[in-house]
């Protein structure tokens, strides 16, 4: 039986049923397919179904402003992934007549969509014969075919897309790219039942005892450290808030004022710090801070240590930068923050 065959024969009996397959609004699987870069489907559908309904439509998401878009992806992460998908609306409605482009080079101009996503919504949408190659598609095929080139690398994706072209169904490459990620995902797992799997017979790894060494994995950046401290500066119901706007992390984001040190700091100068930052970047003096709590928040690339100290003022600053301001308790909840601020809002 051909590798398309036998894999739609397993579909059919196991695949999963998703909101988002068996349609064919590009919009709305664009939308799903950025969502769930690094999310899970389970907390991913609830933000895809909040996401068509603020925004049904392409124009709708353009229409919005990028705060609203932020707030809604609010606890997804990757905040890059949202300013991309309301930049990539405005040149839809912009550039593209308000038609969501349908070949898969005008799909891959969109800005945060690579070759991945792009072959995903060309398929589902389109019908377009270009495979998907996920985390999940890498491990299958490398241990079908016993493959050790080290994979999530543009080299491994070349590799494995050229192959997978001429695998892939072209009269139903939608149904084909779903059957293959969810293959990987569901029963070529990382500890997977070989012996309940159709492809058994002819999988080198498993003939060949390399099942647990495959995939091969590039070597993982370690990630770097960062060292904040945050100062909750309190009048009445309201705190100083600001807006992250350095090309950095959580940009657009709001925040409490911040002081960043290159390493660990005793508790006496985190304090000196934040009297020197109060005095010389808001005309503060003769503040009382008190400790307001620490954590340690995990991104990706980057371990930031975050210390928190509390002083209350008797009025705001009479002059602070652009990207600052008071904050209610009730304007609060509308405004994006990143998580980890999230969590100091919610007592860590
Ligand atoms: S035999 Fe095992 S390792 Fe090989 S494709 Fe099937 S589940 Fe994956």
């Amino acid at each position: 039986m051909a590798f398309s065959q036998k894999l739609e024969a397993w579909y059919n009996d196991f695949g999963r049923d998703l909101p988002w397959r068996g349609i064919d609004n590009p919009y709305h699987i664009w939308l799903s397919e950025i969502i769930l870069q690094q999310t899970r489907i389970e907390q991913g559908r609830d933000y895809w179904f909040r996401f068509i309904e603020a925004f049904p439509t392409v124009a709708d998401l353009a229409a919005a402003t990028e705060e609203q878009v932020l707030r809604l992806w609010q606890g997804l992460g990757y905040y890059s992934r949202a300013r991309n998908l309301h930049a990539a609306a405005r040149y839809i409605m912009d550039q593209c007549g308000g038609r969501f482009p349908d070949t898969y080079e005008g799909i891959l101009r969109l800005k945060g969509v690579g070759r991945y996503t792009a072959a995903a919504i060309a398929s589902f949408a389109y019908r377009l014969p270009y495979p998907v190659i996920d985390g999940n598609v890498y491990r299958f095929i490398s241990r079908l075919y016993g493959i050790a080139t080290p994979v999530a690398t543009d080299a491994a994706y070349t590799e494995f897309e050229g192959l997978l072209r001429r695998l892939i169904d072209p009269e139903r490459p939608d149904r084909f790219n779903a059957a293959l990620m969810d293959f990987g995902s569901l029963q070529c797992r990382p500890a997977p039942d070989c012996a309940a799997c159709p492809f058994a017979s002819e999988c080198v790894a498993l003939r060949t005892g390399r099942v647990d060494s495959l995939p091969v994995k590039a070597a993982k950046v370690r990630p770097t450290d960062r060292w904040f401290l945050y100062l909750d500066l309190r009048c009445g119901d309201s705190r100083l808030m600001q807006q992250r706007t350095a090309r950095d992390i959580w940009r657009n984001l709001w925040e409490l004022p911040l002081v960043e040190f290159d390493s660990q700091s005793a508790p006496a100068a985190l304090v000196a710090a934040a009297r020197r930052y109060c005095r010389e970047s808001l005309g503060l003096t003769g503040l009382r801070f008190s400790d307001a709590g620490t954590c340690v928040h995990q991104l990706t690339h980057r371990t930031v240590h975050a210390a928190f100290l509390r002083a209350e003022i008797a009025t705001p600053p009479a002059a602070m930068p652009e990207n600052m301001r008071m904050v209610s308790a009730e304007e609060i909840k509308d405004i994006p923050v990143s998580r980890l601020i999230d969590r100091y809002l919610q007592g860590l």
